[in-house]
């Protein structure tokens, strides 16, 4: 290792930029954020990094680097000239005064580089490859950001005040070391990356109690994550629910939920099925709520996906009920609801300024043999109606929409297994689609799309984000 990952006080650094380029800027942006007292000085300075330096309380001078003098009283010199001799000299002699210096481009010119910096403040991420590729680190970089939740500083604060009170009540350095594991990877982590700070905190008062009560490290507490699996492409999971399915013990799933997406799910993972279809291994909706409270009650943090959306007629309230009955923590991580994948994978949009200014998801499922809906309310122009579950009712559904006094030849858009790689698209209007659904023999999921909107799918879906070939 060329060089060494050291992390300096911000407020006992004090840097002297030489150099009034775009380089200068980048680095004085930087450290000004990180709170680092930045002066400059350059023979040409650029408008923006002039105003940068000076609203941060920094000092601007014009001029040449000519003797070491300028030097007196920084500990960072920043070599940014684009004159090679020059910042040469500049390294040599700050390095003569012990100093700390960097010489753009040139990592081995002078004695510390800059990485490329995931800030989680207080928690920072820094990636170095000795100055070989600032590329290569800023493409780690994106890739790392992804995968640290945004409110990791917020959990290392909260844990952060915590840490005397732990220590008092875990004397013991390896215990200590398992409460902290629970606490970071469990519920009360999970509680601030989703935005419930009081409850977060709540939480971690109540696994400290149950230290001062003699208990020993945290019981591992079970929790649940309501995930929004999306309707196929695994490309549309939220980096969110890929991140909670890599820390499950056991998932729940159901028959809308891809294999593209299960295979996702890592090898060691419980899978449970508790899907609707399929032979006769259904699990009814009561049963599935327990499970969840059973599997969480002992210990284990259980991923319940779902098709879609949870929230979108796929009966995640009454799934979260029972758990906040029962005091199950739980989160809820949304999906891309079946509407939205089969609307950008065919290129019809579900509003357009000329077409459709509101849009209604309806769910078409036959109560009783026949669909109750506000019909009188849905033939009116200008919306988009999107129905799910309906393709039993398909032509009970067209029919009364006609009889209402809709039009006859209303465009209809037929999705099936939208945004999977067998999707289809099939374009009708409200009169002739009741037949074709006969000879086309089509297969669930499917979901159907009614109003002007489906013109526009000739003219778009060749340039929309439907599936790579
Ligand atoms: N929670 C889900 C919907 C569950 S209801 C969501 O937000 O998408 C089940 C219905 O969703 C199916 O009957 C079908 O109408 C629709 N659906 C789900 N996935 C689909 C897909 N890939 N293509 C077309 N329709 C789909």
């Amino acid at each position: 290792m060329t060089f060494f990952p050291l992390f300096h006080n911000t407020q006992q650094l004090s840097a002297l930029l030489i150099g009034g380029g775009n380089m200068a800027k980048r680095r004085a942006k930087s450290l000004i954020d990180a709170g680092v007292a930045c002066d400059l000085m350059a023979t040409k300075i650029a408008e923006d990094v002039l105003q940068l330096i000076e609203s941060a309380g920094g000092k601007v001078t014009v001029g040449a680097y000519v003797s070491d003098d300028v030097m007196q009283g920084y500990s960072l010199i920043l070599a940014l000239t684009d004159d090679r001799t020059a910042n040469h000299t500049i390294a040599n002699d700050a390095k003569a005064l012990g100093l700390l210096v960097n010489v753009s481009d040139k990592p081995n010119e002078g004695n510390v580089i800059f990485g490329a910096i995931i800030d989680r403040s207080p928690l920072t991420i820094t990636i170095n490859n000795g100055g070989a590729s600032p590329v290569l680190s800023s493409i780690l970089r994106q890739q790392l950001e992804q995968f640290v939740p945004k409110a990791y500083g917020q959990l290392a604060r909260l844990v952060g005040a915590y840490r005397p009170q732990v220590k008092q009540a875990l004397p013991n350095t390896s215990e200590r070391s398992i409460f902290w594991h629970q606490v970071l990877q469990g519920a009360v982590a999970e509680a601030v990356f989703s935005g419930k700070h009081t409850e977060a905190e709540s939480l971690l008062k109540k696994h400290l109690k149950e230290l001062d009560n003699g208990l020993g490290a945290v019981k591992s507490s079970g929790e649940v994550f309501l995930i929004g699996a999306g309707p196929g492409d695994p490309d549309l999971l939220t980096l969110r629910a890929f991140r909670l399915l890599q820390k499950a013990d056991v998932v729940l799933y159901d028959a809308l939920v891809s294999e593209g997406v299960m295979a996702l799910v890592p090898e060691q993972v419980e899978r449970v099925y508790v899907g609707k279809r399929r032979a006769n291994h259904s699990v009814p909706q009561a049963g599935i709520n327990q499970l969840l409270v059973d599997y969480a009650k002992q210990g284990k943090r259980v991923a319940r996906l779902k098709g879609g959306d949870p929230f979108i007629f796929g009966r995640g309230g009454e799934e979260i009920e029972t758990l906040a009955e029962q005091h199950v923590p739980f989160q809820v991580v949304p999906g891309i609801t079946a509407a939205n994948g089969c609307s950008a994978y065919s290129g019809i949009p579900l509003t357009h300024r000329d077409y459709a200014q509101s849009v209604r998801f309806l769910t078409g499922q036959l109560r009783d043999g026949s669909v109750d809906l506000p019909w009188p309310e849905l033939i009116v122009e200008g919306q988009t109606l999107v129905f799910y579950m309906g393709l039993k009712g398909l032509p009970l559904i067209c029919e009364a929409l006609i009889t209402h006094g809709m039009d006859k030849n209303m465009p209809v858009a037929l999705i099936e297994k939208g945004t999977t790689q067998d999707q289809r698209v099939m374009i009708s209007n409200l009169n002739d689609l009741p037949a074709m659904i006969k000879t086309e023999s089509v297969l669930s999921p499917s979901l159907f799309l009614v109003g002007r909107v489906v013109s526009l799918h000739d003219k778009l879906s060749w340039f929309t984000s439907s599936r790579d070939a």
